[in-house]
C-alpha cells in the first residue's frame, strides 16, 4: 500500500519541464513533481523520469522506486554508474514518438531514392535537369532493429511501395517482408539498397555500421542512421564515401553531440544531417505512457516496457 507521503515524481531539468509538470499535474493531480537538483525531502521520491541522469542524482534517490526514461533510448541512463541496478527501468513508447520516427525516416529515404541531394545541387546552380526515376519496388530498404519503431518504418515504407527486409536480434515473421536474424547479418547486407540503423545501442550494436558492414552493402548503397551516434564509425564511413562504395549517408545521432564544429561531416556532400531530432519527445503525448507505468506500479501489477539487463536494451 502507498504511503501517503511517497507520492513524488522527480524531473531531471528538461527544456521541456514545464510542459511536463503541466501534463502530469493534469492527468495525475495526486503527484508532486519535483526538479532537480531541488529534490526537498529526498526519501519521498519513489518515480525519477530521466534522461541523461547525473551521477549524484541516485546517491540522493535512496527510495526511489521506479525509474522511467523519458526518451526511447536509454544508453544515456544506462551509462551512470551509480544507477542501482536492482531498481525497475522502463522505456519509453508513444505514440507521437514513434510517428516523428516514421517521418523522419520517410524523408530520408525519400532524399535517397528520389535524388533530392542532386536536385538540390541543381536548383543551388539553377540548373534544370533530371534524374532517371526509379520505381519504390525496386528499391529495397533494409531496417536494422524491428522494435517498436522499426517495424513502424516497416509498415509505413510498405505501404509506399518500397521492397523492405528486416534485421533484428530474433527472427520475425512480417507479411510481404523478408526477416533476417542476427546470425545472417551478411545475407541482409548483400540484399540492402538503402540501410536504416532503428537498433539500441548495446556492447553487440556498438559500430556495427563499420567497414565491413559496408563493404557487404552493393556498392552505391546508402544509410540512414537514427540509430544512435555509437552505432557508427565514422572514419569507416568517410572512408567508404570518398572511395563511393556508399553514395550517401543521412546522419541525425553522432558520437560526440553536439557535433563538433570542425568535424568532416558538416560540410560533406555526401552526407545530409540534422542534430538529434528524427523524434523528438512529445510530453503531451508521452506523459500517459508515465501515468500508465506510475498506476500499474502502484496497483502492484506487472510493468510494460522493462529494460532487460541480460539483452542490454
Ligand atoms: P526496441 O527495443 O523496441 O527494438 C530494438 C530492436 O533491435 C529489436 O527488434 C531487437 O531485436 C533489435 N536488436 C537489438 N539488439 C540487436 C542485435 N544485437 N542484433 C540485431 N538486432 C538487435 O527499440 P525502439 O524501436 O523503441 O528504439 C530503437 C532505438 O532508436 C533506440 O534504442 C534509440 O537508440 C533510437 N532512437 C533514436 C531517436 C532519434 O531521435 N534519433 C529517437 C528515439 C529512438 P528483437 O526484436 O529480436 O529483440
Amino acid at each position: 500500500m502507498e504511503n501517503s507521503t511517497q507520492k513524488a515524481v522527480i524531473l531531471l531539468k528538461t527544456d521541456k519541464d514545464d510542459q511536463w509538470s503541466a501534463y502530469l499535474q493534469q492527468v495525475m493531480p495526486e503527484l508532486e513533481v519535483r526538479f532537480w537538483p531541488d529534490v526537498g525531502e529526498a526519501t519521498q521520491i519513489n518515480y525519477a523520469l530521466l534522461w541523461n541522469p547525473p551521477e549524484e542524482l541516485f546517491e540522493k534517490l535512496t527510495h526511489l522506486q521506479v525509474i522511467f526514461s523519458i526518451g526511447a533510448g536509454i544508453d544515456g541512463i544506462l551509462k551512470v554508474k551509480s544507477r542501482p541496478a536492482h531498481i525497475p527501468l522502463v522505456r519509453l513508447s508513444d505514440k507521437e514518438l514513434t510517428n516523428g520516427m516514421v517521418q523522419y525516416v520517410i524523408y530520408a529515404v525519400l532524399r535517397i531514392h528520389r535524388n533530392m541531394v542532386n536536385y538540390d545541387r541543381l536548383q543551388n546552380n539553377r540548373e534544370w535537369g533530371f534524374y532517371q526515376q526509379i520505381a519504390a519496388n525496386d528499391c529495397r530498404v533494409g531496417i536494422m532493429g524491428l522494435g517498436q519503431l522499426g517495424m513502424a518504418c516497416v509498415q509505413a515504407l510498405k505501404a509506399l511501395g518500397y521492397n523492405i527486409i528486416g534485421f533484428s536480434r530474433t527472427k520475425k515473421n512480417v507479411d510481404g517482408v523478408q526477416c533476417y536474424d542476427q546470425s545472417q547479418l551478411q545475407e541482409f547486407l548483400k540484399r540492402t539498397e538503402i540501410l536504416v540503423c532503428l537498433l539500441p545501442l548495446t556492447t553487440q550494436t556498438k559500430h556495427i555500421l563499420n567497414k565491413s558492414t559496408f563493404n557487404q552493402l552493393p556498392r552505391g548503397a546508402s544509410i540512414i542512421n537514427v540509430g544512435r551516434g555509437g552505432h557508427l564509425n565514422e572514419n569507416d564511413l568517410l572512408e567508404a564515401l570518398d572511395n563511393e562504395h556508399i553514395n550517401h549517408a543521412v546522419l541525425d545521432v553522432f558520437e560526440i553531440e553536439p557535433l563538433p564544429q570542425d568535424h568532416a561531416f558538416w560540410l560533406h556532400p555526401k552526407i545530409t544531417l540534422t542534430p538529434h531530432i528524427a523524434s523528438q519527445t512529445v510530453p503531451a503525448s508521452a506523459v500517459s505512457h508515465i501515468v500508465k507505468g506510475i498506476k500499474r506500479h502502484q496497483s502492484g501489477q506487472p510493468l510494460e516496457f522493462l529494460y532487460d539487463p541480460e539483452l542490454g536494451y
